[in-house]
Formats: C-alpha cells, structure tokens, sequence
C-alpha cells in the first residue's frame, strides 16, 4: 500500500521535520547496521533525511502488461521469474548479457549491451520488472536494455503497477531497499506537520508539505512530482533565506552605527565627481547613491559592491570613502596583499589628484599641520602602509612611526593596506567607513572586526569583489548582505579579441608572430604560465622555463620574468620596468592575475589555458584591452577534459562577466562553489540554484518579510525550529540571546 494524503489518525499530533530530524535513520524497517552506516555517511543520518532525499527519477510502470499482450513499439514494464541468464563476449570490448523472464502466460528475451554488471544482479528464479521499449528480433520480442528492478518481496509492492521512484545506489544499498525504507518512514511519520502560513502556501502556489514528501517518492502521476519538487525547493530557499535574515537582523541590533552627512558643505564626493576628467557610468551614479543612503542611516552598512574587472571600482570606492572623511572620520581600503594595496593606492591617490583633491605640496610646513588647509578646498590625506612601504600622497615621508602617530591623532584621512595590518597593528582616531577588497576571493565574508577602531560605533563597511557573480548566487552566498552591481562598463571599452590554438607546431608559431606582431607595433604583451595547485614553487619552475625558452624566440625583444617566489623588491622593479615600457614581454605566473594596469599591453597569451577556471581565465583576460588599442587574448590548449574544452569555448564566445560566471557553474555544478565555501549554509539538498532562481527570490522575498515582522520567529515557533535543527551549528548563534 502507497501512502496517500488522506485523513491522519484522530489523537495523533502532526510531526515536524526538525522533530523527525531528532529520529535516528537506523529505526527505520530495512535500514539496520551496515546500512544505517552506508546511509549515515552519505549524510542520510535521520528520518528526516531519508524523507527529503529525493529520488534520481521515476519510472511510470503504472502500464503493465502480460508478456503475452506485448507489441512491438510499447514502452512497457514485465514482470516475471528470471529463467535463464548468459554472457556473450563477441568481441574483446564488448559484452552481451541476455536473460529469459517469463510470466507463466508467455517468455520474454532481455538483452544488455556493455553492461555486463546486470548478470551478477540477474540470478536465475528471481522475480525482476524491467522497463523499456519491446523490440522484435529474429522474429521474436525483446525488450532491449530495460531498466532493472529486482523485487525483494514478490511483485505485489512499491516496484510495479504505479510510477515508481529510482534511488542513486548509496553503498550497496539499491533503489529497491531504498524504496521500501522511504515508504515505511513515510508511513510512520505522518501526519507531517506545515509549519508555513496557509497564505503563503497560496501566494505561491505551493502544494501542502505532506503532499509534496510524498509525491516526491511516491507520486500517482508523472505529473505531480514537479509540484511537489517545487515545493521541496522553496523550503530548502526558505530555510536559508530566514536564517540569513535573522543573520541580518542580529548584525543590525548588536550595533551602533554612523549616521555619515551627505551633503555637507563642502560637499566632497561632489567635489570629487564633478573634477573627474570622465562621465560617470549610470552604475557608478547608481551605486554611489545606494552606499551613501546606507551610509546616512544610523545603521551600520554591510553592503557587497560586485563589477566586472575595469568597471571602475576604485571611483566608487573613493565616493564612499570621502562620505566617511566629509564627516569627519577616517577611512580606510584593505586589500588581500601588498601588491593590490599599493595598486589601490596609486588608483586612489591619481583619482584625487585628478579632481584637484590632493594636497598641495606648497613649501616645508610641518607634516599633518592642519593649519594650512584651505577649508574651502579640502584636501584629501592618503597615507599607505604595508609591510614593506609607509608613504603618503605629500611631498613629506614620514616614515612608519610618524604615520602611525599621524594616523592616531587623527590627520591622516584615509589609509590604504593590507587586512592584516589595519585589522591589527593600527590605531585610529575614528574610522568610520572601511572598503575591503578581496578581489576575486569568492565567498569568504568573515565579519571584519573594526568596532574598536571606531570608539565603540561600527564603521560602515563596504566589500568589493571583482567576481561577477549570478544574482541568484550573490544572493545565497552573501545573502545577509546588501548588494550593489556595477554592471555597466565605462564607454569605450572593446572587447577582447579572444582565440585559441594548440601548443604545438604551426599554432604555437602562430602565436609567437602575433607577439611579436604587437611588440614591432609599440606595445607589450603578458604570457601567463599554468597554474600549479598549492606549489608556489613549481609554478614558478614553470615560469622560469617559459621565459628561458622564449628568450631563445625573441632573443631580440626585452623580455622579462615575474613569480612568486621572487622577492617584492625584484617584483617592484620587474613591474616598474613593464609599466614604463622598458620591457616588451613579461612572462609571469598568475600572480599578474590581481589589478595590474598596463593600457599599452595588447596582448595576452595565456598557456594550458584549459587547467584554469573560467573566473580566472577572465580575470587574466582584463589584464589587456585597457587602452586605446584594441587587444587579443590567446588560449594555448590542447583540453583533456571535456570541460577543459567546454571553458575554452566559453572564452571564446562570451566576453560578459556574468555569463561566463554563470556558464562556471554550469559546467562545475553549484555543488562545488558551496563546498569550497569556507562559511554560509548549505542545506540545499534538491534545490539548483541557477534553474530554480523563481523559487529563490520568492522564498527571500517572504522569509525577510517575515523576520522583518517577526525577528525572533517569537509568532513562528516551528519555522525557527525547523531552521534550527536543518541548519545546525552554523545557525545556532542566531538563537542565543
Ligand atoms: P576596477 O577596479 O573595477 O577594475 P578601476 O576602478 O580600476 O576598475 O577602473 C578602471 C579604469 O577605468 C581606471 O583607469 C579608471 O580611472 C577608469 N574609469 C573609471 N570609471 C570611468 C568612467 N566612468 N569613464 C571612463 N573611465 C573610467
Ligand atoms: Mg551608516
């Protein structure tokens, strides 16, 4: 018998999923020892679990027709005794296995090419349904690789005569132990309670929670398993989205904010745009809004600026940063490594001095004398402080010790460095908005501890990223944040010539004439060296062989080498000598990956580019194309792998950030980005977050509605504890007071 959603027997309570979370997997008939333990580390620990693991797919077998009433042409299901079973092998790389299934009314012949596993399952005397097309040969039916269901208990149960679920094997347990078990869990759990509001379930559309359990395993139709799918799916989103939600909450009422001025006279973001030497973007425009009212509420900001590479970050980053300044706090950019810190520091100081906001370097006054600032013409202090450099964007070098104190009392308006150090070693005198960057570091959003930099108020924090990431995935990876987009590209910008060729013979000769192309036409070019996973020192082994070789090709062109490995004063002076064009080719590894701005290089050749991401590959990619000139992207690669050839491909066709993030996913599968994940939820057992972004956003949609109403699900005492017990560990904070 199949459970249907009928009356639930008087007296007995609806059961919760978090209270069948708490009922070990192994109480469940058929599932016992090995199996409990088979099921238990593929992460099937409870009833709840087992209910929510939904099958691959389903067979309608509800057609089922004696053997003798078959025709050729049906797609059907027979069910009968295995009379015979043998294995041919015709050839050394093929197998035929072929079996005799009779019913007592007429005999059917079963073949299976290759598969030669279905003889160990085929014994002789069991009773089997198998399901497929019945053909006709040598003048009699046969039914050609048919699906294969052996019946454990005769033919009268949960395999036959209805549509029937098909379970991945887990261990050595089969679809049809599976089946059994989910059906005895599904009969003992229910009645299963819904724990969202009637109006919801309407507004949606969505089908009652002990309906969609039970249609995903045991539907009566084809029909209604995407129903039941869909409603599965909104709950996992729904889940997540209240978690993050609450995450949201909590941020907001553990803390103290900075209500920043807007318009203050002088008004310097204004001051700022308007002396730019270019037009913002509409995005730019946009955005710069959206972090400014943010900034203006007494809230604390936690807001992800996501843009394409050359999207122009840095403008953005420098408006928020002046909102902090123009209420007289300090500000301050932390970048993942000294290299991208120095970077930020030229693009910030060269942004200021192009709207006239730098300070004027007008005879010797002592260092952070305020006295001689013009109040109707501020200008703006940088100050940069890595490991390696302390400067500023005066004339006067003050050195690490005058910067710190400068920094501590207060006359240093914004600071640029490495997390490490502005986390840790400096003082200031009131940070009140902060920009971390982290590049293309996907994912990782660890609350940044700034409260004691800012005299007990959170300073506002914006994270830039210069990952495109889907919308959809912004939203679950970094949901408890707000998220800006810049996704516009300045005017002007050409797109990247992009190609592909093998690394070997006449295509690599082709590839060396287009460098040398570029280079007898006054420009440069970038050739990336493979990537080696977590070996620094084999990659840059590689390099050095690169360079070597092509020395040997070029040797009349100025060609010069950049790795990781190699000090950051040789790196500087490697960089500093590309940059000025004293060098024609640099041959690097990826560490050219991060914010390298060189608008006379044109090229970009990039070797073994099928063992890259396609984020990296982009990344790479925006390394050129960032003059006057149009520029080229060159793939050396001989894929392996089919995604290999498939993220070739992609480059080629796509030069949008967005798509190609979305085509990553694609050909990686979410999966992968949720398990490289450092932190964040990752309950979503059904759910795919590209196909399935309708449910998403209305799942996010009614969770924050209804934390908003309801912070503490005070009013929803079995939402919060279905999120609770789901989510676990990662979400427990949430519910301490
Ligand atoms: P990102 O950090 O997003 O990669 P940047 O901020 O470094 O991009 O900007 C890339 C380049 O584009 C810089 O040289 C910057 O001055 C320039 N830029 C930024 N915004 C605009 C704009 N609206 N119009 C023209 N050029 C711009
Ligand atoms: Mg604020």
């Amino acid at each position: 018998m199949v459970p249907t959603p009928d009356q639930p027997s008087p007296g007995v309570p609806a059961r919760s999923l978090a209270y069948l979370h708490a009922v070990d997997v192994g109480r469940v008939k058929w599932i016992r020892g090995k199996r409990a333990a088979a099921l238990k580390s593929s992460g099937i620990r409870s009833v709840t679990d087992l209910l929510l693991h939904a099958p691959r797919r389903h067979i309608d077998r509800s057609r089922r027709l004696a053997i003798g009433e078959l025709a050729v042409g049906d797609e059907a299901t027979v069910i009968g005794r295995v009379e015979r079973v043998s294995v041919r092998r015709p050839r050394p790389r093929m197998s035929i296995v072929e079996a005799t299934v009779s019913d007592g009314h007429g005999s059917i012949k079963a073949v299976w090419f290759n598969q030669q596993y279905q003889a160990r399952r085929l014994e002789r005397g069991i009773e089997v349904a198998l399901s497929g097309r019945i053909d006709r040969y040598r003048g009699r039916l046969q039914i050609n690789s048919p699906a294969v269901d052996v019946l454990e208990s005769g033919p009268d149960n949960l395999a036959v005569g209805r549509v029937v679920p098909v379970y991945r094997t887990i261990g050595s347990i089969g679809t049809g132990v599976l089946r059994l078990a989910v059906h005895n869990a599904l009969l003992r759990s229910r009645p299963i309670l819904d724990p969202l509001p009637d109006g919801l379930l309407e507004r949606h559309e969505l089908v009652p929670r002990e309906e969609a359990i039970n249609s995903i395993h045991f539907p009566e139709s084809l029909a209604e398993v995407s129903a039941a799918r869909r409603r599965l799916v909104f709950d996992e989103f729904f889940r997540h989205e209240v978690a993050l939600a609450m995450t949201r909450k909590r941020n907001e009422s553990d803390s103290v904010g900075i209500a920043h001025r807007l318009h203050p006279e002088p008004d310097l973001v204004e001051r700022f745009i308007d002396g730019l030497p270019f037009q913002l973007t509409g995005a730019q425009r946009r955005v710069i809004d959206e972090i400014g009212a943010d900034m203006a509420a007494p809230v604390p900001m936690h807001r992800l600026l996501h843009g394409e590479v050359g999207s122009g970050k840095t403008v953005v980053a420098v408006a928020a940063l002046l909102v902090g300044v123009q209420s007289g706090y300090q500000a301050a950019i932390m970048a993942p490594t000294e290299v991208l810190a120095e970077q930020h520091y030229e693009g910030v100081t060269r942004l200021l001095s192009e709207a006239r906001m730098a300070p004027r370097f007008a005879g010797p006054r002592s260092l952070f004398d305020p006295a001689h600032d013009d109040p109707d013409r501020p200008r703006i202090k940088v100050a940069l402080l890595t490991g390696s450099r302390a400067d500023t964007n005066r004339r006067e070098r003050p050195g690490r010790s005058g910067l710190l104190a400068g920094i501590a009392a207060g006359e240093v308006d914004i600071v640029i460095g490495t997390h490490a150090l502005i986390q840790e070693g400096v003082r200031f005198a009131r940070l009140g908005a902060a920009v971390v960057d982290e590049q293309h570091r996907f994912g990782v959003h660890q609350r940044v501890k700034l409260k004691e930099k800012a005299q007990g108020a959170d300073p506002d924090l914006l994270i830039m990223t210069a990952t495109p990431i889907p919308r959809t995935l912004s939203m679950t990876l970094y949901g408890a944040l707000d998220v800006s987009a810049l996704d516009e590209m300045p005017a002007g910008r050409k797109r990247v010539r992009t190609w592909s060729v093998s690394a070997v013979g006449e295509e690599l000769e082709r590839a060396h004439q287009s460098i040398r192309d570029e280079v007898e036409k006054g420009r440069q070019a970038f050739v990336v060296c493979p990537l080696v996973e977590d070996s620094d020192r084999v990659e840059a082994a590689s390099a050095i062989a690169e360079f070597r070789r092509l020395r040997r090709v070029f040797p009349d062109l100025r060609l010069g080498l950049l790795h990781g490995q190699m000090r950051s004063e040789e790196k500087r002076s490697v960089m500093d000598g590309f940059r000025s064009g004293d060098l024609d080719v640099l041959v690097s590894t990826t560490v050219i990956e991060v914010g390298v701005d060189v608008p006379n290089a044109t090229i970009m050749v990039i070797r073994d580019a099928d063992r890259f991401g396609l984020s990296q590959l982009h990344q790479l990619r925006g390394r050129v194309g960032r003059g006057a000139h149009p520029a080229q992207c060159v793939l050396l690669a001989d894929p392996t792998t089919k995604d290999g050839a498939a993220r070739i491909s992609a480059m080629e066709s796509m030069s949008d950030g967005y798509r190609l993030a979305e085509e990553d996913l694609r050909i990686r599968g979410h999966g992968t980005v949720f398990g490289a994940r450092q932190s964040g939820f990752s309950d979503l057992r059904i759910a795919d977050i590209l196909a399935d972004e309708a449910e998403l956003s209305a799942a996010r949609q009614e969770a924050f509605d209804l934390v908003d109403g309801d912070p503490r699900l005070d009013a929803h005492p079995d939402i919060r504890e279905e999120v609770r017990v789901l989510l676990g560990d990662e979400v427990e904070w949430l519910f301490k007071s």
